[in-house]
């Protein structure tokens, strides 16, 4: 059994009778400890969907799904408080920006120790003693000092460590990270990372890893699932969806790569932006920005279809070996 199964998620916002879907048939399935890439430019709903997930949008958020299973649990029937049980003990998610994710008026202990305190029945002690071990896991330097430093004492990525730290406090199975590294410096980025990493192999937990950043998710994520414009439009391998991309999209985020250019070659962007939900083009809705469109992509809207080792939704998938459009 899968650890998270997600079949034909949608999430509207709006007006019933008018309804704006931020995310529509979102498929995804994530293994027992493996570790998943979700990829798409800012825009694509890739964040939504994992809100959905873990029940964290309000209430002007509509959420419909053929099936949100996390291990035998049915999401969608459980119960407000049963949902908020697991969050924290069995899901837990790092978002983007570490320093607006802790609250300023408490001390760093006292936060980590009160998301303790909400899963396990420990006394004032022992969660001392589980926030410093916590603190060790992630590589904080001087955690005992730590402990009583305010979140602005900080810098960006200790605050994500710290984050890192309270989201792993009641050792949960799936860690959802959230582009956990883009508020970051690059030297900084590449270390959260790694750590990722080395907490997800030293405690076997599951990581979905969303961000904008392929090459970020091609060193690290098993599979990958590409979504635009609300939609998964190409799911495969990680090293086979890098290195023979079927989906347009998929290639033109692979081509608008600086590290796939000659130095003083002009970089390949991807013009045009993704589209918001209301204005969504009828067809395929990458149409109007796809090199590959043909009069067929603007009429009719392709579907996810099961494609050698993965799956695309694209009415003419490209040849593995297809140069630029
Ligand atoms: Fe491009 Fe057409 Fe495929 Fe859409 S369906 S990605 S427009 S080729």
């Amino acid at each position: 059994m899968p650890l998270l199964d997600i079949e034909g998620l949608r999430v509207d916002f709006g007006d019933r009778g008018r309804p704006l879907a931020a995310v529509e048939e979102f498929d995804l399935r994530l293994d027992v400890g493996a570790v998943r890439g979700l990829v798409g430019e800012s825009g694509s709903g890739k964040s939504v969907a994992m809100l959905a997930l873990m029940g964290l949008l309000g209430p002007d958020a509509r959420i419909a799904a053929d099936r949100l299973h996390f291990g035998d649990a049915d999401l969608l029937a459980l119960s407000r408080g049963a949902r908020r049980g697991l969050l924290g003990r069995e899901m837990a998610m790092v978002f983007q920006d570490p320093i607006a994710s802790l609250d300023p008026c408490f001390r760093i202990g006292a936060q980590i120790e009160e998301t303790i305190a909400r899963h396990e029945r420990l006394g004032r002690s022992a969660r001392r003693e589980r926030a410093l071990e916590l603190l060790r896991s992630v590589g904080i330097p001087a955690p005992a000092s730590r402990l009583a430093a305010w979140p602005h004492q900080l810098s960006g990525g200790m605050c994500q460590r710290v984050m890192i730290a309270i989201a792993l406090a009641c050792r949960p199975r799936l860690l959802i990270a959230d582009e956990p590294t883009t508020a970051l410096d690059v030297t900084v980025q590449a270390q959260i990372m790694g750590l990722l990493l080395d907490l997800q192999r030293r405690t076997g937990m599951a990581l979905l890893l969303v961000s904008h950043d392929l090459p970020l998710i091609a060193e690290t994520a098993q599979r990958t699932s590409v979504m635009y414009a609300g939609r998964i439009v190409e799911e495969r391998p990680t090293a086979s969806l890098v290195a023979r991309p079927r989906h347009p999209y998929t290639r033109a985020l692979l081509d608008a790569l600086p590290e796939r250019h000659r130095r003083g070659e002009r970089l390949a962007a991807i013009h045009g932006s993704v589209p918001t939900p209301g204005a969504r083009p009828a067809g395929c809705a990458f149409h109007p920005r796809c090199p590959w469109a043909r009069p067929r992509c603007a009429d009719e809207a392709p579907a996810l279809l099961a494609d050698g080792d993965g799956s695309v939704r694209c009415h003419f998938p490209l040849d593995p070996g297809a140069a630029s459009g």
